[in-house]
């Protein structure tokens, strides 16, 4: 059996349906059995597993094999009809036409979770809304670990550190929630077609949450507050979205946190205490 993910049966495919890679869709179709089953098969998809965007099948294959059930969400309707084909042997496969971003992924996540255990997350994520696809996963504690293909360079904001460039709101609240590895780079040869940029297959494994879940996600909110404008002081950020002079004087003062210092400038423990006092009110 030729899967999905080897270069001449998605040739094939591509033919076979007169399909060409939507670049306003962040296609970029993986052509390289090897790590695509490495991925599936490192992803602790036992129960069921997530993916964001399945494009032709070819992940969507090996995650077929190695969880219990697979729900995918696509958002190009004109690949219905391929991974209907494509997908037509695994019969623990959905597939949903659907935009990520819209799903009620808190509602299905427990339903999931209640049904076969575990939920777990494992996808190669279109490049243009990498951010927000993985700011929304954040918010689901439920799901233990996550398994994502990224550009090398989104890859890289999730091992830096304060000061450093890549370090965002997406460094803090990864960093804050979750132990994360590199399991490994993936060429752009792998891909069809293939990207300028090579990309990284991250992992990251939820840590122990001491706090409940709306309080963090609460916390994830002032985070993404804190960078909003990264030229600008942590305080006019922090009063730009509590509406409160004296408040966000008092709150910086309690958390130790100089008013004239950049978010990029505070570490994700300074961040986090932070947190807990503007949440605390
Ligand atoms: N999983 C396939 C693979 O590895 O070959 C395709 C990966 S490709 C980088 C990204 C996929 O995400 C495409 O199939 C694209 O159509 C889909 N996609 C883009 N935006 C999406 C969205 N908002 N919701 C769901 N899927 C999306």
């Amino acid at each position: 059996m030729r899967y999905i993910s080897t270069p001449s049966r998605t040739k094939e495919i591509l033919e076979q349906f007169g399909l060409k890679a939507k670049k306003g869709y962040g296609q970029n179709f993986l052509v390289d059995p090897v790590i695509v089953e490495k991925c599936a098969m490192l992803a602790h998809c036992e129960g069921a597993v997530i993916e964001v965007g399945p494009g032709i099948g070819s992940l969507t294959e090996q995650l077929a094999r190695y969880a219990t059930y697979v729900r995918a969400y696509e958002i190009d309707e004109g690949l219905l009809p391929v991974l209907q084909e494509t997908l037509k042997d695994y019969k623990n496969v959905d597939v949903i036409l659907q935009d990520f971003l819209a799903v009620d992924l808190d509602t299905e996540v427990k339903q999931l979770k209640n049904k076969y255990g575990s939920v777990a997350v494992c996808a190669n994520l279109p490049y243009y809304i990498t951010t927000p696809v993985l700011f929304k996963i954040f918010e689901c504690p439920e799901i233990e670990y996550i398994t994502v293909m990224v550009q090398k360079e989104v890859g890289d904001r999730f091992a830096a550190k304060p000061k450093e460039n890549a370090y965002s709101a997406l460094s803090v609240e990864g960093q804050y929630s979750y132990d994360i590895k590199k399991l490994f780079t993936v060429p752009g040869r792998s891909f069809n077609p293939s990207p300028s940029v090579d990309s990284v297959i991250i992992q990251l494994k939820r840590k122990q949450e001491e706090i409940e879940p709306e309080e963090i996600k609460k916390h994830y909110e002032i985070i993404r507050a804190l960078f909003k404008q990264r030229r600008k002081t942590v305080y006019n950020n922090l009063r730009e979205y509590t509406k409160d002079k004296d408040f966000t004087e008092r709150v910086l003062a309690k958390a130790g946190i100089d008013q004239g210092r950049r978010a990029q400038e505070l570490s994700v423990e300074e961040i986090k205490r932070l947190c807990g006092i503007v949440y605390e009110g």
